[in-house]
């Protein structure tokens, strides 16, 4: 039985307002004044609520208890008797947050969902998103690692994902420039096998959207790092590159021998007629993308014209191309993934 992981050390985000120094604090009436006049959350207002959270120009109240079972930071603030929250508005602590309203809202789907369980398949990445940032700042684990497994399933470090065609209907919210997010959630959590997969994903969007970043739900804009940048860019013409040199390989190089058909000119022809066309190296062949797309490109089209040995033989080869680029994915960014590729 494996050990749990070793809890961080608990500290106060500087972003939690306990008690202050009575110089520089507000007394508990202006905290009730303070409170009447924010906007109570439509969402997460819980007339029993034990828990008054502040964030932005947005009031919360909500599940203490709830709150400390998820977070370990929540937890020791409310078990510290000074500083900590204090008692202001109708015997609830006030805890001031310096996270947006939309980031704060987000993280309580996850944590007290309303309707009784979050289901992961109907997150979008503005959801995740929030859920990883908030969750790793209040440590809360279970909900980052639940996220980070969803974000797997697409952002895959296994060749079986990769490959499997269901990886072709991922929602498409948190594919495109959401993976720009999914880059810098590998990088804020340590989860650093997602980041081939989503850097890739980040090389193929069109300039304007890798350099115009992912918009949160609060309205807030985050990029790429430079470094993270610099290594889509970089990769963009090694990748197109190599793809070309994969379809000499496994397709134009295809031993004609083989080709069991009498009519084995019919094959050298339409692999031939391939290879003069100038389409097929720059956008029809793409043994680098999703599996269920390639199979619906070119070789649909050459389909009828190939024999069923040469077919099946050079679709073989092209996987064979695709097997290899997926376990170099890392090395195109310059990184290096421990178990990557593994099925
Ligand atoms: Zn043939």
């Amino acid at each position: 039985m494996s050990q749990p992981p070793p809890r961080r050390k608990r500290t106060r985000p500087s972003n939690i307002e306990g008690d202050a120094p009575s110089s520089n604090r507000t007394t508990d009436l202006r905290d009730e004044d303070r409170i009447q006049a924010l906007v109570k959350d439509a969402e997460f207002w819980f007339e029993d609520g034990s828990i008054i959270l502040i964030a932005g120009d947005v009031v919360f109240r909500v599940y203490k208890g709830v709150l400390a079972s998820a977070s370990p930071v929540f937890a020791d603030m409310f078990s510290l008797p000074t500083p900590g929250p204090r008692p202001a508005v109708d015997g609830c602590p006030v805890v001031n947050l310096q996270d947006s309203a939309d980031d704060v809202r987000r993280l309580l789907r996850l944590v007290m969902p309303k309707n009784g369980a979050c289901v992961l398949e109907d997150l979008n990445m503005l959801d995740i998103s929030a859920g990883v940032r908030l969750g790793h700042k209040y440590q809360m684990d279970t909900v980052v690692k639940r996220l980070a497994a969803r974000l797997g399933q697409y952002y895959t470090k296994h060749w079986a994902g990769w490959r499997d065609p269901s990886r072709s209907s991922f929602p498409e919210c948190l594919r495109g420039t959401a993976a720009i997010a999914v880059v810098n959630i590998a990088r804020l959590t340590d989860e650093l096998w997602l980041l081939p997969a989503a850097l890739f994903e980040c090389l193929e969007l069109p300039t304007l959207a890798l350099l115009s970043g992912f918009k949160r739900g609060d309205g807030t804009v985050e990029h790429l790092s430079h470094e993270d940048l610099a290594r889509c860019i970089d990769a963009r013409p090694i990748v197109k590159r190599d793809e070309i040199i994969s379809a000499i390989d496994y397709v134009f190089d295809y031993d004609l021998k083989k080709c069991a058909n009498d009519d084995s000119d019919r094959c050298y022809a339409t692999l031939h007629a391939l290879q003069q066309d100038p389409g097929f190296l720059y956008h029809d062949y793409q043994p680098y993308r999703d599996f269920t797309q390639r199979k619906h490109s070119w070789s649909k089209r050459v389909r009828p014209s190939l024999c069923g040995g040469c077919y099946h033989a050079v679709v073989e080869r092209e996987e064979e191309g695709c097997k290899l680029f997926f376990k170099n994915l890392p090395v195109y960014f310059g990184l290096e993934i421990r178990a990557w590729g593994k099925v």
